[in-house]
């Protein structure tokens, strides 16, 4: 039997399929290609990806599940139709929003945010656009009701922005209490099965009737899920254009000011941070190409101690919150290599120092690290970052956000 997670991302869309023993059996992928009518982009992808994978995987599918971006959400009317184009992750509402936010939810609330769902729900209720809707859905739960035609349904992983209280699993009083709040979603454990496929849906992709359609989660849990890390104290470092920390703990640490939250991830938690120093400012003094080979000539049991705060502009949030901390590149070295190899120690100090935070403020000390993002092939970076964190670092196995999302199907979190 099979189990298929597709990954609706920022650029495209993917699916993998894998077996009972989590080997991948196939994939598919898809290109958004414009940012016009998204909720039929999104159903033409959602259909292109399944009927890409081969019949005889989709007649044995067991389970399906869809993560999608945090807080892409949309308003739907009784049957599921889009009221309007939804609003996507990136979408920041207005300062007036944000002023309403801070007389409804308490203060240091992850909902407390110009991009946060509830802060959409506040801009639809503005533009009277609401007392038409049904449902608030976020973008995995409107895709999943596609193929199991429930409405109403999400999951605690996309419903945390939303203002959902993880700790409780209920939504909190303040909520409750919302005008509109009868349109939201009830909200499941990640990967919960919710309902078999429609019988619609199952003829038409040739997926076996049984085949159950489970609740989704987001792109950056599901590429956690991905890597493999699942013990506690375990984390993921994702060096992309910045460094974003995930540590799984066994209590939830909130910290606003440094834009620390925990997502609930079984019985355990998800927690993290995410800095602005990162491979863009390596990206601003050398190619991919010279990085790969500077780096080869770096003795990494030489440290250069150049005590630098690599940003390309002022402002940092995590593990410092200083909205004026100033980037810190000189003094520099003759030598391309040494400088690279002082950017990429303090790099690593800012990820030591992170994880610290994280630990001051009551997560589990860290174990190991797993490493994803355009930083993770850096062989020497990784030793480097072995003598900071002190613990060992190696790259994830796998990063595919619709790979985790197949884990999540077959598994579920708990
Ligand atoms: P994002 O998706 O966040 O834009 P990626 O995960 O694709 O970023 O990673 C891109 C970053 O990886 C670039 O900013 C680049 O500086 C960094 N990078 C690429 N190759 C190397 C390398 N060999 N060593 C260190 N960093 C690298």
């Amino acid at each position: 039997m099979f189990y298929l997670g597709i990954d609706f991302g920022t650029s495209g869309a993917r699916a993998v399929v894998i077996d009972e023993n989590q080997t991948i059996q196939a994939q598919s992928d898809y290109s958004f290609s414009n940012n016009d009518h998204q909720t039929q982009q999104w159903r033409k992808a959602l259909f292109t990806l399944i009927n890409d994978l081969p019949i005889a995987l989709r007649e044995n599918l067991l389970k399906i599940a869809i993560n999608g971006t945090s807080s892409t959400v949309l308003l739907c009317d009784e049957i599921g139709t889009p009221l309007t184009e939804p609003l996507l992750y990136s979408y920041r509402t207005s300062q007036e929003i944000i002023n309403r936010l801070t007389q409804i939810a308490p203060a240091d609330h992850v909902v407390q945010s110009a991009s946060s769902s509830f802060a959409k729900l506040l801009y639809w209720e503005q533009e009277g656009i609401i007392s038409q809707a049904h449902y608030f859905l976020h973008q995995a739960d409107w895709l999943a009701f596609l193929l199991h035609g429930q409405l109403g349904i999400s999951d605690y992983h996309n419903a945390l922005k939303l203002g959902y209280d993880v700790e409780n699993l209920c939504y909190p009083p303040w909520l409750k209490q919302h005008p509109n709040f009868s349109i939201l979603p009830q909200v499941f454990s990640p990967g919960t099965p919710i309902a078999s496929i429609t019988n619609e849906m199952a003829a038409r992709f040739k997926i076996t009737p049984q085949c159950q359609i489970c609740t989704g989660t987001t792109d950056s849990i599901a590429a956690f899920i991905a890597s493999g890390a699942n013990q506690l104290g375990e984390a993921v470092t994702s060096i992309g254009s910045t460094l974003a920390l995930k540590l799984l703990s066994s209590s939830p640490v909130q910290a606003s000011e440094y834009g620390i939250y925990s997502h609930r991830f079984g019985n355990f938690w998800l927690t993290g941070g995410a800095s602005n120093t990162g491979g863009q400012v390596l990206r601003q003094f050398f190619s991919d190409k010279q990085l790969k080979e500077l780096s080869l000539k770096i003795d990494y049991t030489q440290p250069t101690n150049l005590d630098y705060y690599p940003l390309l502009e002022p402002g940092e949030r995590f593990p410092i919150n200083n909205p004026n901390q100033l980037p810190k590149l000189s003094p520099r070295p003759d030598d391309d290599f040494k400088f690279l190899q002082g950017l990429l120690e303090s790099i690593a100090r800012i990820e030591t120092q992170g994880y610290e935070k994280l630990q001051e403020l009551g997560a589990t000390p860290l174990r190991k690290v797993y490493t994803a993002g355009g930083g993770a092939k850096n062989e020497v970076w990784q030793k480097i970052r072995e003598q900071f964190l002190k613990v060992p670092v190696k790259p994830s196995p796998n990063t595919d956000a619709a790979y985790g999302t197949a884990i999540l199907a077959r598994s579920g979190l708990s």
